[in-house]
């Protein structure tokens, strides 16, 4: 006999729930009582559902299961940083982190098990892209971490980013519906001004953002306003150009009147000139925009070093003379290879 493939009951709405117990003859609030025990109170079993009859739980199990992430491994960093390897329901492994500030908590989620992109600098593209996460597998890292930062850091999350492994606007529709169980009342009721979707640039989809009107907030790793160059550190800039990009991001700015910010690491011999420096100004002046500089974190072959300060400093002095809002961010947890661009399950 052909084993029964039992559904995910995580994937199911609230109003999906009520209705599969009106169908059976049952009552719709019953679907409100596991919903809860899903959601509110994180239950892993049917058997922690202690307010349902014991048949009731049965029929559930027969039908159903519950996929759920564990934190297989957790690293602390020196400053407070922490690394969770993150074990999925399959037993593929994704990586999140948690990194606090004196002022604030932010967890680094992934979107991909690995990366469907390719950029040269980047540890997660050499994992090959296995699957997308689903909704719940996004909405699970959060509320690890939020656990995480109340227990080590002795206060709630307070922002998230998308900017672990994958690309988050090639699984968009899942990192739409984690943010919004992240917001939601029934889940974290987090306001998405906190929340970060970090994409390397995919204009199709953040012409559709737009079109949308989400309220999360916008990053671009961008790395070269130069066609060449970024072609040459991120290859799918070859498809979608710089043109392509600007394009939809004057787009964006016109609909949601957020401010775009860009993800930039100047590396020795990449993009270090001052023609760099120059054509970063200028991809920035057709909307409000702040410049992030990242320390790089090398990876294991060390083909990409970060540049001076001398190089740092000239695209500081040129920004700011320009008026755009620039910061130059350290990274951190780098002892655990926690840092950006380093997540790629090593631990
Ligand atoms: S930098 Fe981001 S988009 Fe590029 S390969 Fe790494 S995870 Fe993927």
């Amino acid at each position: 006999m052909e084993a029964i493939q039992k559904k995910d009951i995580r994937a199911l709405t609230r109003e999906e729930l009520r209705s599969f117990f009106l169908e059976r003859g049952d009552k719709a609030y019953r679907g409100d009582q596991v919903f809860e025990w899903l959601w509110k109170k994180g239950a892993h079993s049917f058997e922690d559902m202690t307010n349902l009859s014991k048949s009731v739980r049965s029929m559930l199990m027969e039908q159903y299961v519950i996929n759920h992430i564990e934190v297989d491994h957790m690293q602390r960093s020196k400053d407070g940083t922490i690394k969770n390897a993150v074990r999925l329901h399959d037993g593929l492994i994704v990586e999140s982190v948690l990194i606090p500030t004196s002022k604030r908590t932010t967890a680094c989620v992934s979107s991909q098990v690995g990366c469907s992109l390719d950029c040269k600098f980047c540890a997660t593209a050499r994992l090959k892209r296995m699957r997308n996460l689903n909704p719940d597998e996004i909405y699970d890292q959060v509320v690890a971490i939020d656990r995480q930062s109340r227990l080590y850091h002795n206060r709630p999350l307070s922002n998230i980013v998308f900017m672990g492994m994958g690309e988050p606007l090639m699984n968009y529709r899942n990192v739409l519906k984690a943010i919004d169980k992240i917001t939601g009342d029934e889940g974290l009721g987090m306001s998405p001004k906190r929340i970060t979707v970090s994409t390397s640039g995919v204009p199709k989809i953040i012409r559709k953002m737009a079109d949308e009107e989400v309220r999360f907030k916008l990053a671009v790793s961008l790395h070269s306003a130069i066609d060449e160059v970024r072609t040459s550190i991120m290859p799918f800039n070859a498809t979608f150009t710089l043109s392509d990009l600007r394009e939809a991001l004057e787009y964006w700015y016109q609909k949601t009147k957020s401010r775009i910010t860009y993800e930039y690491v100047v590396w020795e011999g990449v993009n270090d000139r001052q023609k760099d420096v120059d054509a970063l100004v200028e991809f920035c002046r057709f909307a409000p925009s702040k410049v992030n500089l990242i320390e790089y974190n090398p990876i294991d072959d060390g083909d990409f070093r970060q540049a001076d300060d001398i190089a740092i400093d000239m695209y500081v002095d040129a920004l700011e003379a320009a008026g755009i809002t620039v910061t130059v961010r350290r990274s951190r947890g780098k002892d655990i290879d926690a840092a950006c661009g380093q997540l790629a399950n090593k631990s």
